[in-house]
């Protein structure tokens, strides 16, 4: 029994080596990519449930390969994170939503926005207002145009001075978005004090709208909890003309989803967007 012991601690060890290695070797490959430039921003269209118009993009990450595959964001970010390689690649991403949404203000889409993902990670580095700012500055983009999407977990976590931080954000002009809506935490006293103004409400609960009975007065009180608060609300992750309806009858302003369109690059997005 002892021996099978033995044997069973040496498999545990030589796979925490091979994790390891594997870590590594993904981590010296991101920083490589970071370095050449490899990765890329898609562009999500947002659409308004009364007027159709699209309203803005969300940006999202990608790392496309040589075999022509594209590595999800959710294969990297969390290593990004772990690492503090994501204060590196948020301030990309930052630079290069700005400059995109910049080109479709000049092409004459005003009113378009951009939003941009933000990690706890970022928050904690202490530099973020700078990011912003400089993206902000280097793009010549007006604050109004772009939105932070913060996860509850983010908001309620024990980053140092995050109110401080986020107030500094909001008085260059821009606007928040509270992410993944209705996965974290009960307590909503936070709503209040972070002043965002959209709420985004998890796929999770929109992609079963129209199987689970249960999801239905769900999605519909945080609609009306979002309104008595003066907020505006984004359903993600629609993929149907049911949902979509559904939806439009709780009174939801905003949606996105494969219904519309997936992210995509930017020269696609584009060629999605009406012309001007
Ligand atoms: P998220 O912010 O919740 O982004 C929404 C995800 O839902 C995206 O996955 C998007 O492609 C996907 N999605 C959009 N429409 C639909 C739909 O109709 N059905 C379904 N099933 N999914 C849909 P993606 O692009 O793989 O990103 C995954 C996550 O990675 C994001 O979740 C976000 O948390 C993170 N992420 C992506 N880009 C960045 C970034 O630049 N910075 C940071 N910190 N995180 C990022
Ligand atoms: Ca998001
Ligand atoms: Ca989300
Ligand atoms: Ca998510």
């Amino acid at each position: 029994a002892k021996s099978d012991g033995r044997n069973t601690w040496r498999f545990y060890d030589e796979e925490i080596d091979k994790a390891n290695i594997d870590k590594f070797n993904l981590l010296q490959q991101i920083r490589l990519a970071l370095k050449e430039q490899q990765f890329q921003l898609y562009y999500q269209p947002k659409v308004n449930l009364t007027t159709g118009a699209i309203t803005g993009a969300e940006a999202l990450v990608r790392w496309p390969q040589l075999d022509g595959s594209v590595i999800s964001p959710l294969e990297f970010i969390p290593l990004c994170e772990e690492s503090g390689l994501i204060v590196e690649l948020g301030h990309w991403v930052l630079q290069e939503a700005c400059r995109a949404c910049q080109r479709w203000q000049q092409l004459g889409y005003g009113g378009i926005t951009v939003a941009v993902n933000l990690s706890s990670v970022q928050f904690r580095d202490g530099a973020l207002e700078q990011s912003v700012q400089q993206a902000l500055k280097d793009a010549g983009l007006p604050a109004a145009a772009l939105e932070l999407e913060l996860t509850e977990s983010l908001l309620i976590g024990e980053a140092l001075n995050i109110q401080q931080q986020l107030d500094q954000l909001s008085s260059l002009g821009l606007t928040f978005a509270i992410d993944d809506f209705g996965t974290g935490y009960s307590n909503l006293g936070y709503l209040r004090r972070f002043n965002a103004t959209t709420l985004k409400i998890d796929k999770s609960f929109i992609s079963s709208l129209c199987m689970s009975k249960r999801d239905e007065p769900l999605v519909q009180a945080i609609v009306q909890l979002a309104k008595s608060l003066g907020l505006n609300t984004v359903a993600e992750g629609v993929e149907d003309a049911q949902t979509l309806q559904k939806l439009q009858q709780m009174g939801c302003d905003e949606a996105q989803g494969y219904f519309w369109s997936p992210p995509l690059p930017e020269a696609d997005f584009l060629r999605f967007l009406p012309s001007v």
